[in-house]
């Protein structure tokens, strides 16, 4: 039997329920079995943070940046000591396999909280002179900011966005997704133990419409950073905008995957497939950057389809838990149905799916995993560009393959969506890549490579997939407000 959580808010330096009581249900989406409870708060419990994170605001802000990078470290420092008991929460909150938690989210929060808590400190005061003036940039802290963070990868999401906003001197009213509020729960421990000024940091556990909604429309709240679907972030677009509030919005995506021919002779085949593979199906294709469209140069798809189907065959589904997993749960079983229901749609719309395309059969999974939520990596065959699972986003282990005859063909199948995330390209022509690159309207390409970061660099997407950019300087730009102070050089 195990052991179930109780996730509390964190208000002013207190743990407490929601107000009124009520929570919100935990479940191990592998298992579903239910696993904890958070609370499920209202706009007092958010009234409460709010207030304590404004009361707060004139002292963190007025600290040294090496003060307030201080605290950061000291939390990351507490988050990696604990690193195995936050990757094993995070598994059994998301359903994604225990080794990518151990080697990817977990290592990736720890380095958000270093990343901006160094950034900071390097950051400097710009200055222009020219004959008449010196032109000072003071960064002033906006004030309380409010982080709201999806359930694909939780603790990961949440400090990309809390790092940025308390080294930039803000204080945080956070809302981690209701599915996975466990892994904030843990860090909101670990800022107590590492110290932090009480109010400084804040965490409310809630639904989106209820709880979210509220912290969005809160009067005091200066800005809003933003991470998940599309519709979202449009509600949340509407209700800051009368108040003029600022706003971050990283949000769906359905990125090209391109592939030319040249990517996949015999000496790099194996490296695009697993590449390839990697991109559509990490996370169970629950990553806003997947490469759910993969474009295949014509001449190409004789050799690359059947070892890609090879390859995302081979994948092992099953216990999140056991290190020999590639392919764990989906988020839940609503999920499944919306996914299936998906799959479903492309099917009739006249695809063939050439490997997965219906759900997994429970007996060939591991006893304890049964009534999880599986679905199999999926390839799909056989649709235009314009259908539906070519246009919108599935967000589950699903991929589409689309020819294309050359470049041109290649970039207007690859901007035709209303999204504009990433996409990566694969080719052995380095000027190619480039060319491609350059026409490719989206915030991120990777070249041979997918995700590969340097935190230095923004990241964030055009047109539905969002407004701003994360990551380096832009997100500390983003928790400030440039102040600007002229001084005459001579005397009037
Ligand atoms: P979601 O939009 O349902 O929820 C995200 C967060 O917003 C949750 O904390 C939720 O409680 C909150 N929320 C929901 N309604 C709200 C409202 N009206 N006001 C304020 N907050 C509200 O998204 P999700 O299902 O948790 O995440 C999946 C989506 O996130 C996918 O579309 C995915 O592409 C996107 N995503 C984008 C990125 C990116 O960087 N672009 C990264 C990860 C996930």
């Amino acid at each position: 039997m195990m052991m179930t959580t109780t996730v509390l808010n964190l208000i002013d330096g207190s743990f407490a329920p929601a107000r009124g009581g009520a929570t919100i249900s935990i479940y191990n989406p592998a298992t579903s079995e239910l696993v904890g409870t958070a609370p499920d708060s209202t706009a007092h419990d958010v009234e409460a943070a709010v207030e304590a994170a404004t009361n707060a605001f004139a002292a963190w802000s007025a600290l040294a940046p090496a003060q307030r990078a201080a605290h950061l470290h000291a939390l990351a420092n507490l988050v990696e000591r604990d690193i195995d008991t936050f990757a094993r929460a995070e598994s059994i909150d998301t359903g994604k396999p225990l080794a990518l938690a151990r080697s990817v989210d977990i290592p990736r929060a720890i380095a958000n909280l270093r990343f901006f808590a160094d950034a900071v400190c390097d950051s400097h005061v710009e200055q222009f002179a020219n004959e008449h003036a010196r032109s000072v940039v003071h960064r002033r802290a906006l004030g309380v900011a409010a982080c709201i963070s999806p359930w694909n990868l939780p603790l990961y999401l949440f400090t990309w966005k809390i790092a940025p906003a308390l080294a930039s001197g803000c204080t945080v009213v956070g809302k981690p997704s209701e599915i996975t509020p466990v892994t904030a729960w843990m860090l909101a421990q670990r800022s107590i133990e590492a110290g932090f000024p009480r109010g400084v940091l804040n965490i409310v556990n809630g639904r989106g419409p209820l709880c979210g909604a509220a912290l969005v429309a809160h009067p005091r709240v200066a800005c809003i950073t933003f991470t998940g679907g599309t519709v979202t972030g449009e509600t949340i677009a509407r209700t800051a905008a009368p108040a003029f509030k600022r706003v971050a919005l990283e949000l769906g995506g359905k990125n090209p995957t391109i592939v030319f021919a040249d990517a996949v002779r015999s000496d790099r085949l194996t490296q695009t497939v697993h590449g390839v593979a990697r991109a559509a199906f990490t996370n169970q294709g629950q990553v806003c950057h997947c490469g759910s469209r993969i474009l295949i140069e014509r001449s190409a798809w004789e050799t690359f389809v059947p070892a890609l189907v090879e390859r995302a065959r081979a994948l092992r589904i099953g216990d999140p838990l056991d290190a020999a997993t590639d392919v764990g749960s989906l988020i839940s079983l609503q999920h499944v149905m919306r996914v299936a229901a998906a799959v479903d749609g492309a099917i009739r719309d006249g695809g063939r799916a050439l490997c997965g395309g219906s759900r997994v059969d429970p007996s060939l999974l591991p006893a304890a995993t049964r009534a999880g939520a599986f679905y199999p990596p999926t390839l799909i065959e056989g649709l235009p560009p314009s259908a539906k699972a070519n246009q919108e986003e599935i967000f589950g282990p699903v991929a589409t393959l689309i020819p294309f005859a050359d470049e041109a063909e290649a970039v207007a199948i690859a901007n035709g969506t209303r999204f504009g995330l990433s996409a990566s390209v694969w080719t052995s022509d380095p000027s190619r890549a480039q060319r491609i690159a350059s026409q490719l309207d989206c915030g991120t390409v990777w070249i041979n490579s997918w995700m590969v970061r340097d935190l230095r660099a923004p990241i964030g997407g055009m047109h539905a997939s969002g407004l701003g950019r994360e990551g380096g300087r832009e997100a500390l730009h983003f928790f400030a407000e440039p102040v600007v102070v002229v001084t005459h050089e001579t005397p009037e």
